[in-house]
């Protein structure tokens, strides 16, 4: 059993319907993430359906699902609480009213509950337009301009933020006062001195940037870990830093939870690293599956929302869908010991594979948060986005995700993503899992060690 034979094998299906998908949508999938250029060589799998830790595929394929929608399915897929808690609600109520009602104020409390530093809430629809309005109210607030945001972090696709995630080494200048570069064309280029770029955990050029520019700047913001390249964790203290700097120099700290919210613990990295921001963005988890992002903040920090100073609106903000979709979450998120439980789990997994990996002779060591980890196939230590492009062997990774995939587990193909564990996979996932990795890494020992 190898990728290129068996693969095509398998899925004659989803190749007929990527060709019939190209016909009606640009590229043949409703984002470009989904794309061969994404990884998905030589073309996405169709979903028919998943079910808890589970997927299938249109030709009948069944993968343990590390993919997870690309982390909002942190109750798997279609949990049955929450689907009947969304159906009950709209059966009930409607959808939208472009007016207030009980059960957004309910949400809105288990939200504030839940997270140690978020004292109100308002509900968005994606994490890019939460990242976008948390922005411009950092901005509105401090009547500053500049943002700081760091190199291989991704914080959504607006023309703010949407810069050095990836970043092409040789437009990006030292490691020391990095070059912000745009991540795609359409971007207005005069928006870069409306930002300062840095390398991630590193304590010296951040302390040095805020001595200089620490009263022009409105916000830093950063994903409190970083989930977008591969799995990073924060060096000791760094968190801690960003936050003494920016209050020292009355900046605002955001915190993009959106991949760590109520992932990494139920209060995100407010609880789990004990630090607390100002602003914080969350979109996947807080709706257990369902199209819903938040904006969190401080009383301060949503002041001018509060007093009407700044207008921060939306048709579907706080739609029935949501609110009920996030106040069912929230409910089951509250289960004693389900955190720990879980994070256990994808412990025993993460170092399941690491040592099938060394075992086979195979270079591979795992960063995690549990629930959420990287096995990355690196030959050095990685703090940041310029290391992770000095070590790691992408191939290597594309290969594990294919001979993967062929053996029933599905993850997402590229070294700088990640493995989501759901707070129902179980384990006979693991179990089944670490049979599929034996069989994959012997295939990778032969090509690669
Ligand atoms: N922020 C982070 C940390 C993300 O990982 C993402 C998406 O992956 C976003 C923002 C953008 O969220 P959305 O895709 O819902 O617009």
């Amino acid at each position: 059993l190898t990728f290129d034979s068996a693969f095509p094998a398998r899925t004659a299906r989803s190749r007929e319907l990527f060709e019939r998908a190209k016909l009606t949508i640009p590229g043949g999938a409703g984002s470009t993430a989904r794309l061969p250029r994404n990884g998905w060589n030589p073309y996405p799998l169709f979903i028919e359906q998943g079910q808890g830790s589970r997927i299938t595929d249109v030709d009948g394929n069944e993968y343990v699902d590390y993919l997870l929608g690309l982390g909002p399915d942190i109750l798997g897929h279609r949990h049955p609480v929450v689907t009947e808690a969304v159906v009950k609600a709209i059966q009930e109520q409607g959808t939208s009213f472009g007016l207030p009602y009980e059960l957004e104020i309910e949400a809105s409390e288990k939200v504030v509950a839940a997270v140690p530093g978020v004292e109100q809430v308002r509900f968005a629809n994606s994490g890019s337009e939460a990242v976008g309005q948390a922005v411009r109210i950092a901005r509105a607030t401090t009547g500053r301009r500049i943002i700081v945001r760091f190199e291989g972090l991704y914080h959504g696709w607006q023309d703010s933020v949407y810069w050095s995630n990836h970043v092409d080494l040789d437009k990006a200048g030292s490691a020391e006062r990095p070059r912000p570069v745009a991540m795609g064309p359409g971007v207005p280029a005069e928006l870069e001195e409306t930002l300062v770029v840095l390398t991630w955990n590193d304590a010296e050029s951040f302390v040095k940037l805020m001595e200089e520019r620490g009263e022009e700047i409105a916000a830093v913001i950063t994903e409190p870990a970083v989930l977008n390249t591969g799995c990073i964790l924060p060096e000791p203290g760094y968190l801690e830093l960003l936050r003494s700097e920016t209050t020292k120099y009355g900046a605002m700290l955001i915190f993009d939870e959106v991949i760590t919210g109520f992932r990494i613990a139920r209060g995100g990295a407010h609880e789990y690293y004990g630090v607390i921001p100002d602003l914080t963005t969350y979109a996947k988890g807080v709706g257990g599956g369902f199209p819903v992002a938040a904006i969190g903040g401080t009383k301060e920090a949503m002041r001018l929302i509060a007093d009407g100073t700044y207008s921060h609106s939306g048709t579907y903000n706080a739609n029935v869908v949501q609110c009920a979709a996030v106040s069912a979450t929230m409910d089951l998120l509250a289960e004693p010991g389900l955190y720990e439980r879980q994070r256990a789990l994808g412990d025993r997994l993460a170092r399941g594979l690491e040592s099938i990996a060394n075992d086979n002779g195979i270079d591979a060591y795992v960063t995690g948060l549990g629930t959420v980890f990287q096995l990355w196939f690196a030959d050095g230590p990685i703090k940041n986005w310029r290391d992770a492009v000095a070590h790691t062997r992408e191939g290597v990774f594309k290969r594990w995700y294919e001979e993967m995939l062929v053996r029933g587990v599905l993850f997402h193909p590229l070294q700088f993503e990640n493995l989501f564990v759901s707070l129902v996979h179980d384990d006979r996932d693991i179990d089944d899992t670490l049979e599929a990795a034996a069989g994959a890494m012997k295939v990778l020992k032969q090509e690669f060690s």
